[in-house]
């Protein structure tokens, strides 16, 4: 029998407890938890994005203020945000949504965020430290903290003996997933666009955490019987069978032919997707918490580092 993981499920559970915690800190400190949203330009998937976030900050009961700037913005404009933000007590949490207009420098923005509100986990001292091993002290990129969850729902927190692949080495996913598979002690390979006969890689995986941008890329015939998929990919693929100019989303992974030999599986819509804004909803809430020198619940603790 195959697990079809409920992303929804999941993420719905663990944005309870981010609002107990949330609510639980208005009551000891009388501060809310405050997150900060900026976007620059019209592009209309990051606006999507970014009002799926604004929403659920101000469903869990955040203070949550979201900067729409033009895409004309300058660097130094975007800096000078950043730069008001970090100073601000009420504000806990600094997500500036990507990919940014061409003409701005992405990277010095995210590094001039405090580390200590990077809720995107990727400021170069929030990477380190998880590339160091400490995942108490620092904030973990969301996507990858949300598909960890996953993995630990299917195999506990010690992955010792289980050989983990990653396919994709992004800043973003990949990269920090394999920190967070490795630090559980399982054994990684990451694979890239380089990499020779990934089918074969693939076959020897416990674990596989798709994360490439290629529509049903992973194939039944790659899998070990009884592996666990992760599928991170988002793609939007014609779907004539809708009518006409109609499309959908598809992962990287082949999802009905590879389901039957997985024994857990995350859908597409439906699987990480829903956890990236959940984790970071928990990293502002983490985030709050460490300015007044509280811990958050143990509940919410538990649902997110198992
Ligand atoms: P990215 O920065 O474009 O990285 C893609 C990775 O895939 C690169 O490392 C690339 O290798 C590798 N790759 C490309 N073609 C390959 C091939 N044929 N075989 C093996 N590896 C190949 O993308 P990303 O930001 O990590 O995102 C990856 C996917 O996840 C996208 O579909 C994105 O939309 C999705 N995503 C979803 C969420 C979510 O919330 N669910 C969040 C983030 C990303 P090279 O490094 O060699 O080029």
């Amino acid at each position: 029998m195959t697990t079809i993981i409920d992303g929804k499920a999941v993420a719905a559970s663990i944005n309870g407890a981010i609002k107990d915690a949330n609510a639980e800190l208005q009551q000891q400190t009388g501060k809310k938890t405050g997150l900060a949203v900026i976007i620059v330009g019209d592009d209309p998937a990051s606006h999507a994005y970014v009002g799926a976030k604004s929403r659920m900050a101000k469903a869990c009961g955040f203070f949550s203020v979201q900067h729409t700037l033009p895409k004309e913005t300058t660097q130094q404009e975007l800096a000078d945000l950043v730069h008001q933000l970090n100073g601000d007590d009420g504000i806990h949490g600094i997500l500036v949504q990507l990919p940014l207009p061409e003409h701005l420098d992405a990277d010095a923005i995210i590094q001039s965020i405090r580390p200590e509100k990077d809720v995107d986990g990727l400021h170069v001292a929030n990477v380190g430290k998880l590339a160091t091993g400490d995942l108490e002290n620092g904030l973990i990129s969301c996507t990858p903290a949300g598909a960890m969850v996953f993995v630990r729902r299917v195999h506990g927190r010690d992955l010792s003996g289980l050989n983990a692949l990653v396919i994709g080495r992004s800043n973003l996913f990949g990269k920090p997933m394999a920190q967070l598979l490795l630090n559980a002690n399982a054994t990684v390979t990451i694979a890239h666009s380089r990499t020779n006969d990934l089918a074969s890689i693939c076959r020897n995986a416990d674990i596989v955490i798709a994360a490439v941008g290629r529509p049903e890329m992973v194939k039944a015939d790659w899998l070990k019987p009884g592996a666990t998929v992760i599928d991170v990919g988002i793609n939007r693929v014609p779907a004539p069978e809708k009518g006409e100019n109609r499309t959908r989303l598809v992962g990287d992974v082949a999802f009905a032919e590879c389901a039957p030999f997985a024994s857990a599986i995350t859908p597409v819509p439906g699987g990480v997707g829903p956890m990236t804004i959940a984790m970071l909803m928990a990293n502002s809430v983490i985030a709050a918490h460490r300015a007044s020198g509280l811990k958050v619940s143990e509940q919410l603790s538990k649902l997110i580092s198992g």
